[in-house]
């Protein structure tokens, strides 16, 4: 699963991508400026990172169905990693 890193791996913010693709994308989605609403920001960037797994399966796929995709968890993901050393990795 893909998504949308709001900070650096020192925890600093840098806040919301405002590309082009983003603006022009929320816009086309809701009808509103970007970013809009949390509840809205929100579901923009599920839509846009789970469409962004989707088609990095298809493409990928379309190569070979033997090729693994490994990234974070998600609908489109044969292999789950983790990074180690962060807040999300638990060691026992
Ligand atoms: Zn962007």
């Amino acid at each position: 699963m893909f998504d949308y890193q709001t900070r650096d791996y020192s925890g600093l913010v840098h806040g919301e991508c405002y590309c082009e693709q983003c603006v022009q994308g929320f816009l086309e989605q809701f009808g509103r400026p970007y970013p809009g609403s949390l509840h809205e920001l929100d579901a923009f960037k599920n839509t846009r990172a789970t469409q962004l797994s989707r088609d990095v399966r298809h493409l990928v796929k379309g190569h070979s169905e033997a090729i693994a995709i490994s990234t974070y968890p998600g609908d489109e993901v044969d292999i789950v990693r983790k990074e180690s050393n962060t807040e999300t990795c638990i060691l026992r």
